[in-house]
């Protein structure tokens, strides 16, 4: 029959062993099957060069769990995986590699550096993909997809063509978030604030005819180079005079104005402050209500432009330095205070990000966005928990233009070719006609999907193409010429006509913003997409709901006029025990795939799920080996994980059940009974208590499953098999299966049938430990994987039984407490009498009678002489004290004793009763309260 059970459940033996035989059946293959019902995830796209932290940890816990349950309730299930070529961070990652060679990507040329990319991304990249694997992740790797993968290309490229069709892609010149060492512009995203100490210059502006001035406190002293203005707020009377007027920038001389903005802070500093609308992105703003000019001081790579007179060419630190100085000779400085503030870094690179005036490609929302509110507002897209869709929502409304363009190489390299031309009467023909600008206009243009966008030079008036065939005298002059094509030979052609295309790539936002339906095939109408798309569930954290969750409605709503998946699930950040971020630079990162050697890949994932609640932070206990502190460094490792042992030792839990069980099933394999046979059997009523138990047990796992509810599965789940099976209805099978016969028969069918459905509950959450107990199981056919999810079995719920075995519980632990009150030795029988009016019939006498731990002989009545008593849900527990045990100063110590215990026994119940102590506590508290 099946081989026998090892002792001990090894996760290292087990987990690819398992793995590769759910591959080999092909369980996590999606196949398109038009009419049955189907469920669809795409996974958020993790960085290619990214490696598994505990976050992505919990969200694949979480994903794969919600997955695996879709599929065992008969959904043809697609959990679509993939990566994305992270622009920058790739870069990075091969520039280091030159600079190690001493060159730089401007030495290689484009082409040879993406070369080198795909290299990288070839030997280094996915590896994140083999950890989810690990993981236990049941994903349609067939479909794996990756954002530089040439359809998928095609589908951004085709995106931003469309867009710019619209008109909603235009060219702007903004104060942007600008790396100096990587020099391309960053987003949010890649914004890491740090606090700095540094300092807060004051700095005196003197009116021009030297009686008075003003005085403006400033972080960046260098930026002073590029004001055009002093600001106040309107209604601070300290500058009413001086508003109007002007002062004299001092080392520079220029004369600038004082102007009133309500967007100063009257607080900060003097009230005052310096403006200098190209290094500021408040400024910026200042500027353009108040019409100022911009002087650019700092250059691209953080060096100080021309405009920044003696101190053009200095790098922007020592330029501070120097112009601090310069102040200070020249009796401008009035003071220094220390100052510690929050300064933008690049997170990728560590270099303090510079605000620069940039021309960039952006994207206008107000289209995009009002697509999104809709799908929103209309409850096409609901957000778990539901806090998220205001917040979602206010984004929306208050929207800002987006930039999209990178001055990176590794990326969708934008689209559009151009040409500045200079058109007179005579050249028309051999400028525009070649390159067919006359087919484009009588729509016999190639590539149907390219764009044309004529504007006369430098003023982005557009002109109307036909105007320009012919050009006549009032026409002629120069034309900016623009043409937008996702067709790469069209491009080459526009090329060899003059034209050159755009050097700059799309933000990788713009590429996973079309992720659920460019994965799916986009824009091919495919199968895949008409099947499996809108999608049912978007699993993220809450800090991509705006760059990521909100334009992927958009853009599904704009192509497919319908949202890209129906619940938005946010889940929580897992911090530290100290409630820190974990993160690899600050030491407080954690290695899931540590943990996996140390405890299995479910004892990690139960460890995860058990955790989820509705609160947004997740607190991860960890001890290290060396040193004892919270923080780890590079060779710590980690000692133990508290919750990940909580949540072994419940695998071994159930390793031991079921191998109690099978060996117990040797000699005649129990068949599987379906709930109408069982009931058929000749039922006792621990049996029906537990049949009614489970139905419990697993109406509450699903119902809390169906609402995402993890953290309760897999403690409903947890509860159900350690309290119930394992501590009550195992011990009182023993003595039957040992006895055998009829009753020990029943036994052994209500426990097949119990391990089967307990086995298919836990599979979503312990997928590796129940899939190998599935294979030991007489009679078990197929792969777990694919068996049915149990559905809620109402017929098996007994209420009376289960009232009559809650007494028997109460009763049996208020045994168990006096015989440890009293002190009496383990194995030496007590006698007791149980007194209540009819709670406690005969079967419920001999099911305390079985119980473990009682060693008593049942009195029919109330005892004569020396007794201790105590009442368990109405039943009276009267327990004879031994002749042995009557001196009256033992019972006076044993009655002190007695109150002391019930005093700690309430407060224990009282922790066991709270949810929050059996998921906060270390595993071995929880048993401690649980064995006392
Ligand atoms: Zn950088």
């Amino acid at each position: 029959m099946t081989e026998p059970l090892a002792k001990t459940y090894d996760p290292a033996e087990v987990e690819p062993r398992i793995y590769a035989r759910w591959e080999k059946a092909g369980v996590f293959a999606a196949p398109v099957s038009p009419g049955k019902p189907r469920f669809a995830i795409t996974i958020p796209p993790p960085n290619v060069t990214g490696e598994l932290h505990m976050g992505h940890a919990l969200q694949h816990a979480i994903h794969d769990a919600i997955v695996r349950r879709k599929r065992m309730q008969g959904y043809v299930t697609l959990c679509l995986p993939g990566t994305d070529h992270a622009s920058i961070a790739t870069q990075l990652k091969v520039e280091q590699q030159l600079r190690a060679e001493g060159l730089t990507r401007w030495d290689l040329g484009r082409e040879r550096f993406l070369e080198r990319c795909w290299e990288w991304t070839r030997r280094y990249g996915g590896t994140i993909l083999r950890q989810l694997r690990q993981l236990g992740c049941s994903y349609d790797w067939s479909r794996t997809r990756f954002t530089l993968d040439d359809a998928y290309y095609r589908a951004v490229l085709e995106t931003f063509v469309d867009f710019y069709r619209r008109g909603w892609i235009y060219r702007g010149r903004r104060v942007v978030s600008w790396c100096p060492l990587c020099q391309t512009v960053v987003s949010d995203l890649e914004v890491a604030h740090r606090e700095i100490e540094s300092s807060l210059w004051y700095v005196r502006y003197p009116t021009p005819d030297g009686s008075g001035g003003i005085v403006v406190a400033t972080t960046r002293p260098e930026t002073m180079l590029g004001d055009t203005a002093v600001a106040v707020h309107p209604a601070d009377q300290r500058y009413t005079g001086i508003v109007g007027g002007s002062v004299v920038l001092p080392l520079v001389g220029r004369e600038i104005p004082v102007v009133a903005d309500h967007a100063v802070d009257p607080d900060f500093g003097t009230g005052a402050v310096k403006v200098t609308p190209a290094h500021d992105p408040a400024d910026y703003e200042i500027a353009q209500r108040h019409d100022l000019p911009f002087v650019e001081v700092i250059g691209p790579g953080g060096v100080m432009t021309q405009e920044a007179g003696r101190f053009a060419g200095l790098d922007r630190f020592e330029a501070r330095r120097g112009v601090v100085q310069a102040l200070a000779e020249q009796g401008y400085l009035v003071k220094t205070e220390p100052y510690t503030h929050a300064i933008g870094h690049h997170d990728k690179c560590g270099t303090v990000l510079e605000p620069l005036l940039t021309e960039q490609w952006f994207v206008r929302m107000n289209e995009l966005a009002a697509l999104a509110l809709r799908a929103i507002r209309e409850e096409r897209v609901r957000f778990i928990p539901r806090r998220f869709r205001e917040m979602e929502i206010e984004w929306l409304e208050n929207l800002r233009d987006w930039c999209i363009s990178r001055q990176l190489w590794w990326g969708q390299r934008i689209p559009l070719w151009r040409k500045r031309v200079e058109l007179t009467e005579q050249n028309w023909t051999e400028e525009l006609l070649p390159w067919g600008l006359d087919s484009y206009v009588e729509g016999k243009w190639p590539d149907q999907g390219a764009v044309v966008v004529i504007e006369r030079a430098g003023t982005g008036e557009r002109v109307d193409p036909r105007t320009l065939m012919p050009v006549t005298t009032e026409t002629a002059g120069a034309y900016d010429l623009s043409v937008a094509t996702a067709d790469e030979a069209t491009g080459r052609a526009l090329e060899s006509y003059g034209f050159t295309q755009d050097p700059d790539v799309l933000d990788t936002w713009f590429s996973s913003a079309i992720w659920p339906h460019a994965t799916l095939g986009w824009p091919e109408r495919t199968p895949e997409l008409a099947y499996f798309y809108p999608t049912d569930l978007m699993i993220t954290g809450r800090d991509i709901l705006y760059l990521w969750i909100a334009r992927m409605i958009m853009t599904g709503e704009h192509f497919l006029g319908a949202e890209p998946f129906r619940e938005v699930l946010v889940h929580a950040t897992v911090l530290t025990a100290e409630g820190k971020r974990m993160s690899k630079s600050l030491g407080t990162g954690v290695d899931p795939v540590e943990l996996i050697a140390l405890y299995g890949a479910d004892a990690l994932r139960f460890a995860l799920t058990s955790l989820v609640t509705e609160t947004q932070d997740l607190r991860f206990r960890i001890t290290w080996k060396q040193g004892g502190s919270a923080a780890a460094s590079d060779t710590d490792t980690i000692a133990r994980a508290e919750q990940c042992e909580t949540a072994r030792n419940f695998c071994t839990k159930l390793w031991n059940i079921a191998r109690f069980a099978i060996a117990a099933w040797r000699e005649t394999p129990p068949p599987l009974l379906d709930a109408t046979a069982l009931l058929a059997e000749p039922l006792e009523r621990a049996d029906r208590w537990i049949l009614s138990r489970f139905a419990r047990a697993t109406a509450a796992v699903g119902e809390a499953f169906d609402r995402y509810a993890l953290g309760e599965a897999s403690w409903t789940l947890y509860h159900f098999v350690w309290d119930e099976v394992a501590d009550w209805y195992v011990e009182w099978a023993k003595p039957r299966l040992r006895a055998g016969g009829a009753s020990g028969a029943t036994a052994s069918r209500v426990l097949r049938f119990l391990l089967d459905g307990i086995l298919r509950l836990a599979h979503p959450l312990l997928p590796f430990l129940t899939e190998e107990l599935w294979r030991h199981l007489p009679g078990a056919e197929g792969l777990l994987a694919t068996a049915r999810y149990p559905e809620p079995l109402p017929e098996l719920l007994d209420p009376d039984a289960e009232e009559r075995m809650a007494t028997v519980i109460e009763v049996v632990r208020a045994v168990r407490n006096l015989r440890a009150e009293l002190g009496v030795p383990a194995g030496q029988a007590v006698e007791v009498a149980l007194l209540g009016d009819g709670v406690l019939d005969d079967a419920a006498r001999h099911y305390v009678r079985e119980s473990p731990g009682t060693w008593l002989r049942l009195l029919p009545q109330r005892p004569e002489g020396k007794t201790v008593h105590t009442t368990a849900r109405g039943v009276e527990v009267v327990m004879r004290l031994a002749r042995a045990v009557d001196a009256q100063g033992e019972i006076a110590r044993a009655q002190q004793e007695l109150t002391q215990l019930e005093r700690d026994l309430a407060r224990h119940e009282a922790k066991l009763a709270n949810p929050q102590f059996l998921t906060r506590a270390p595993e071995e508290n929880v048993e401690k309260e649980r064995r006392n």
